[in-house]
C-alpha cells in the first residue's frame, strides 16, 4: 500500500492534503467552522447523496453534514494516511472511538479477538466488559517473541474461534515488550488455515507514531494511533486515526457516520498544524529519552529501567522500528511497601517535569501508574504487567535535557 507519493514522511507532513487553491489561496488551511454545507442546487443535494450513500459514481463531490465528513477532516485523514503508508485514513473524535470502531465494525457475537497483553487500560476494559458482553471472545498472546508460545495461542483462539480480529500493542505500555510482527502474520496464516479467513491484524501504534513505526508496511492491516499523543503533541487536543487499505477504511467510515464519533472541526485544525512538527518533536523527545533512560539506569536509588532501546530482543527493535519512542518506565529501589510513599515524596519534589497522566506533549509528564493509570487494574494483574507500588511512567519532552535530569536527580535525592 502506497500513500500516494514518493516523497518523505516530513515533507509530506507539512503540506500533503492541503491545496490553497481551494481556500482563496490561503497558505495554511482554514479552520472549517461549519456543521452544515449548502447545496449549489436540489439537483445537485441529491446528486451528491446518492454518491455518498450509494457511491454513485456521478461525478457529485462536496460536503453535507459535520458528522458524515468535513474539509478539514479530509486534510488530516490524507495527510495520516500518507504518513502511515496506506490507502487511506479514518480519523474519530478520540483513540478510544477508533478502536471501539474496529471492534464493533469487525467483530460479531461469537467471534473471538486474539490481543497481546499488556493492553492499553481503555482498550482491555473494552474487550473485557463491553465486547464479552456481546458475546464475543478473547484470548491473550503470552510472548509475542517466541514462536511456539504465539503459535499456541493462535490455536487456543481458533479452537474457540472464529477469530475475526487480531489486535497488538507493540512496544506494550508500560513493559515495553515487542510483538514480532513477522510472528503475527504467521499466527493470523495459521488461523487462515483452520477456518477459511485471515483474521484482521490491527497494530496500535500510539507508543511510536509514523515516523517511527509503520505497521501496514510490516503486513498489518490496519494501524491505529491515538492522535491525542505524539501527533497533537500539545496536549490539547484528543483524536485517534486508522489508517488500511480503501476497503477497510470505508467500512470504518460508514460506522463512524452513524455512532457519531467523527472528529471536530477544530481538532481537525489544530491536528493539522501539529502534523508539521511532529517528525522534529519525535526526534528531540526520543534523544532527551534515551538520555533520562541512561542516567537512570545509573542511578543508585533506581533498580531497574524499562525503556525499549534496552529491549534484549534488538534484532526485533531493528526489523521493526526506527528508534524508541520517549515514553517508558522505572521502578525506585526500595522495599515494595515503601514504593508508593517513595514515588510520591519523588513527584512531589520534581519542580520541571508535571504530574499528569497522558504523554507525547512538548512537555514531560511523569505519573505512578499504580494509583493512575492503572488504579482499576487489580493488583495481580497490575503486578504481572510490571507496575508495582515503585514504578513510575515518564513521558519525555521537548525541554533542555540538562534540565530534565537535574530536577529528576533532585527530587530522586527525597527518595
Ligand atoms: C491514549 C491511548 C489510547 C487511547 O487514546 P485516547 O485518544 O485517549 O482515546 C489507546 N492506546 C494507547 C496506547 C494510548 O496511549
Amino acid at each position: 500500500m502506497t500513500g500516494g507519493s514518493n516523497l518523505s514522511p516530513e515533507t509530506l507532513a507539512i503540506g500533503h492534503g492541503y491545496d490553497p487553491a481551494t481556500a482563496l489561496g490561503a497558505a495554511k488551511p482554514p479552520a472549517y467552522l461549519a456543521s452544515t454545507f449548502v447545496y449549489p442546487s436540489a439537483q445537485a443535494a441529491k446528486d451528491l447523496h446518492q454518491a455518498f450513500f450509494d457511491g454513485a459514481d456521478n461525478g457529485a463531490t462536496g460536503y453535507i453534514y459535520g458528522r458524515l465528513g468535513h474539509p478539514g477532516l479530509d486534510i488530516v485523514e490524507t495527510r495520516l494516511a500518507a504518513l502511515d503508508r496506506g490507502e487511506a485514513s479514518a480519523i474519530f473524535a478520540t483513540g478510544m472511538a477508533a478502536i471501539s470502531a474496529v471492534f464493533l465494525a469487525f467483530l460479531a457475537p461469537g467471534d473471538v479477538i486474539l490481543h497481546s497483553r499488556p493492553v492499553y487500560g481503555g482498550t482491555d476494559m473494552l474487550i473485557t466488559s463491553e465486547l464479552s458482553r456481546l458475546g464475543i471472545r478473547s484470548v491473550g498472546i503470552s510472548d509475542g517473541i517466541d514462536r511456539s508460545a504465539l503459535m499456541r495461542d493462535a490455536e487456543a483462539a481458533a479452537d474457540a474461534g472464529p477469530v475475526r480480529v487480531i489486535w497488538a500493542e507493540t512496544p506494550a505500555n508500560p513493559t515495553a515488550a515487542l510483538v514480532d510482527l513477522s510472528l503475527l502474520g504467521e499466527a493470523a496464516d495459521r488461523i487462515a488455515e483452520r477456518q477459511g479467513f485471515r483474521p484482521l491484524i490491527g497494530i496500535d501504534n500510539t507508543f511510536l507514531g509514523p515516523f517511527v513505526q509503520t505497521p501496514l508496511a510490516l503486513g498489518a492491516d490496519l494501524c491505529m494511533t491515538s492522535l491525542t499523543k505524539y501527533a497533537g503533541g500539545h496536549s490539547d487536543l484528543l483524536a485517534g486515526g486508522i489508517s488500511g487499505s480503501e476497503q477497510l477504511i470505508s467500512r470504518l467510515k460508514a460506522f463512524r457516520t452513524l455512532v457519531g464519533s467523527t472528529l471536530d472541526a477544530h481538532s481537525a485544525w489544530l491536528l493539522a498544524r501539529s502534523f508539521e512538527t511532529m517528525a522534529l518533536r519525535t526526534e528531540r523527545a526520543a534523544d532527551n529519552a534515551a538520555k533520562i533512560a541512561a542516567t537512570l539506569r545509573g542511578h543508585p536509588k533506581v533498580a531497574s529501567v524499562t525503556y525499549v532501546g534496552f529491549t534484549p530482543h534488538q534484532s526485533v527493535l531493528e526489523r521493526q522500528c526506527r528508534g524508541a519512542g520517549s515514553t517508558f518506565s522505572f521502578r525506585l529501589s526500595v522495599d515494595e511497601a515503601e514504593g508508593e510513599a517513595a514515588a510520591f515524596r519523588l513527584l512531589d519534589a520534581l519542580k520541571v517535569m508535571r504530574v499528569a497522566v497522558s504523554l507525547g506533549g512538548t512537555e514531560t509528564l511523569i505519573c505512578h501508574p499504580a494509583t493512575t493509570t492503572h488504579y482499576a487494574v487489580p493488583r495481580e494483574r497490575r503486578v504481572a504487567a510490571g507496575i508495582t507500588d515503585a514504578t513510575l511512567r515518564i513521558s519525555v519532552g521537548l525541554e533542555n535535557v540538562r534540565d530534565l535530569t537535574s530536577d529528576l536527580e533532585t527530587a530522586l535525592e527525597a527518595v
